[in-house]
C-alpha cells in the first residue's frame, strides 16, 4: 500500500499504545505523519472503587488528553475490558476504525501475550487490515480502503509468552530522544499512575516502562528501544517501510 501519511496504532486497553509503541508514534509525528490511536476497551475494569461508566469517562479522557501530545486522532471501538472475543460484531468495529482512518501503517499488539484480551485483539486487528479493503465486507456505508497496509505487532509484556518463553523480535527502534514524549503520554494515564503511586509509594507506572525500554535498548546498543515484528503474510507488504522512514533508527536484529 502507497504512503497516504497515515498511521494508526490500534491498541486493546487504555495505555497499551503508550507503553509500547508511542516512542515509535512521536518519532513518525516529527517525520511529518498524521498519528492516529484507537484502543478496543474503554478501561472498565481499571477501578477498585468507580463505577464502570465513570472510571471509563475518566479513562477515555486520559486516552484522548495523550493523544493531543501527538495532535492525534482518538477512537474507542466501543467494547469493554476482558470481554474482548473474536467475533463479527467486533471484526465489523475493528474494520470499521482501519476503514474511517484509513491507514498505510497499523501497530498493535502481539498474537501471543499475557492477556487474552490482547492477543483476540491482534487478531482483530489482524483481520480487519485484510477486510477493510474487501467491498462487499459491510460496516456501515464506510467506504472501503484502497489495499492492504503495513502491519506491525509491538512486544508481548515482558517480552515473554505464557510458558515463559522469549518473543520474537524482528527490530527495534532506537526511541532514546523520544523518551520524553513517552513519558508525557503515559502520564496522561492519571488514574492508572496514581492509583500505582498511592499504592507502591514509587511511581512504578512511568518506571516499569522506562525499565523494559533500557532492557530492549541495551540489547539493540541504545539507551532505549521499542521492538516489533513486521506481519509478512500474504498479501501484506513484504519491505519494511519503517526503515526506509526511520532510518538509522530502526536497528535490525544480528
Ligand atoms: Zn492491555
Amino acid at each position: 500500500m502507497e504512503d497516504n501519511g497515515n498511521v494508526l496504532a490500534f491498541g486493546c486497553h487504555p495505555d497499551d499504545i503508550e507503553f509500547m509503541c508511542a516512542g515509535t508514534l512521536s518519532f513518525l509525528r516529527k517525520k511529518g505523519y498524521k498519528i492516529h490511536m484507537a484502543t478496543l476497551c474503554g478501561g472498565e475494569k481499571g477501578s477498585m472503587t468507580l463505577s464502570k461508566e465513570k472510571i471509563r469517562s475518566v479513562r477515555l479522557r486520559e486516552c484522548e488528553d495523550s493523544a493531543a501530545v501527538l495532535a492525534a486522532s482518538y477512537r474507542w471501538a466501543g467494547w469493554e475490558d476482558i470481554e474482548v472475543e473474536f467475533c463479527h460484531e467486533l471484526r465489523v468495529r475493528v474494520a470499521k476504525v482501519i476503514r474511517e482512518v484509513n491507514p498505510f501503517v497499523v501497530f498493535t499488539l502481539p498474537a501471543l501475550d499475557y492477556m487474552v484480551d490482547h492477543e483476540e485483539t491482534s487478531k482483530l486487528v489482524r483481520n480487519a487490515c485484510f477486510c477493510a479493503s474487501v467491498p462487499n465486507f459491510d460496516t456501515e456505508d464506510v467506504p472501503p480502503t484502497k489495499g492492504v497496509p503495513y502491519l506491525y505487532y509491538w512486544d508481548a509484556v515482558e517480552s515473554k509468552d505464557w510458558l515463559g518463553r522469549r518473543t520474537p523480535v524482528g527490530f527495534y527502534v532506537d526511541v532514546t530522544s523520544e523518551m520524553e514524549t513517552k513519558v508525557k503520554m503515559l502520564s496522561c494515564h492519571r488514574s492508572q499512575r496514581d492509583w500505582l503511586l498511592a499504592q507502591h509509594g514509587i511511581d512504578q507506572y512511568i518506571e516499569y516502562m522506562k525499565e523494559w525500554d533500557r532492557r530492549r535498548g541495551k540489547e539493540a546498543g541504545v539507551g532505549f528501544a521499542e521492538s516489533f515484528c513486521q506481519h509478512l503474510a500474504h498479501p501484506f507488504p513484504q519491505d519494511n517501510i519503517l526503515k526506509s522512514i526511520l532510518g538509522a533508527a530502526v536497528i535490525g536484529v544480528s
